[in-house]
């Protein structure tokens, strides 16, 4: 169940667009209707920005912020936690104009990843900070301490903790196997794609991962050009197992097409076909 909302709207001359997802997966606390009503306020912080005029990528971290704010959503607050019982959150934001990108993976204990990643973008030489280092840079850049976990994600971890032979199989401690047999595990990251009016396209993808995932594990969300990526030609997020979002280069492979020819519709067919093809994989993406 993938959640989306979209805007567009035409300022001046140049339309801005602005496309947001909840996550796949089919877990998550709260209503669908509490999910799709939060989606509709994220994407108003998102457009509105857009509409008076503001950047692609302070449209997208506003609306990726605002989702991560909400518990329903897998990032930040209520983000789904890992085989240890706590949380490491990825994050990465990207803009088209020279190929500007920040990234965190693996951080612990932070309200706004995606607010992090963007301070690696700004005030860094780097695409990326990881872990421990990550943690650090955010305190240094003033982000308080703050514990992502939330009851629900606790007690369903705690729940699956439990019951982990019935959950896992016996053998099936292969990731693969182990996703498709439990689709639930699969998490709900947010992202948004937006243009603005100086056609500037940017987009930010934030997530807690796939539940139970091993400590250390490091997802697509981070990784420039897998679950996260915008050029001149097309901006784009995804979710779902991001071990087949990493394999593929998939937002990457979308914009490639495109700027090959392609129309977005087209270059997004082909890019989930082989995805479905090669790995039959559970994963969707967004694009502007
Ligand atoms: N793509 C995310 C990851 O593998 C999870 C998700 O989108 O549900 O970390």
């Amino acid at each position: 169940s993938c959640i989306s909302g979209f805007a567009t709207q035409r300022a001046t001359d140049m339309p801005i667009a602005l496309i947001a997802h909840g996550g796949a997966g089919n877990w998550r606390p709260g209503s669908e209707e509490d999910a799709i009503e939060a989606m509709r306020v994220a994407v108003e912080a998102g457009r509105e920005v857009l509409r008076r005029g503001g950047a692609a990528l302070d449209a997208v971290c506003a609306t990726v912020v605002a989702l991560e704010d909400n518990p329903i959503f897998n990032a930040g607050t209520g983000a789904v936690l890992n085989f240890d019982g706590f949380c490491e959150l990825d994050a990465c934001v990207m803009e088209s104009r020279e190929a500007r990108v920040g990234a965190v993976a693996a951080l612990r204990r932070v309200k706004n990843p995606v607010l992090v990643a963007r301070k690696v973008l700004e005030e860094t030489d780097h695409v990326m900070l990881a872990g421990e280092g990550a943690q650090r840079f955010a305190r240094s850049m003033g982000f308080g301490d703050h514990d992502p976990v939330t009851r629900d994600r606790h007690a369903d971890w705690k729940d699956k903790k439990g019951r982990l032979d019935e959950v896992l199989g016996k053998h099936s401690l292969k990731m693969r196997r182990f996703l498709k047999e439990h689709p639930e595990y699969a998490g709900g990251t947010v992202g948004a794609a937006a243009v603005d009016r100086q056609g500037l396209l940017a987009a930010a993808t934030s997530t807690g991962g796939v539940t139970m995932k091993l400590v250390g594990r490091v997802g697509d969300t981070p990784i420039a050009g897998a679950g996260n990526y915008a050029s001149a030609h097309a901006a784009a997020s995804a979710t779902g197992t991001g071990e087949f979002v990493m394999r593929s280069l998939a937002t990457r492979a979308i914009s490639e097409k495109v700027a090959a020819g392609a129309t977005l519709e087209a270059a997004m067919g082909e890019v989930l076909d082989e995805l479905g093809r090669d790995y039959d994989a559970d994963v969707g993406i967004i694009a502007v």
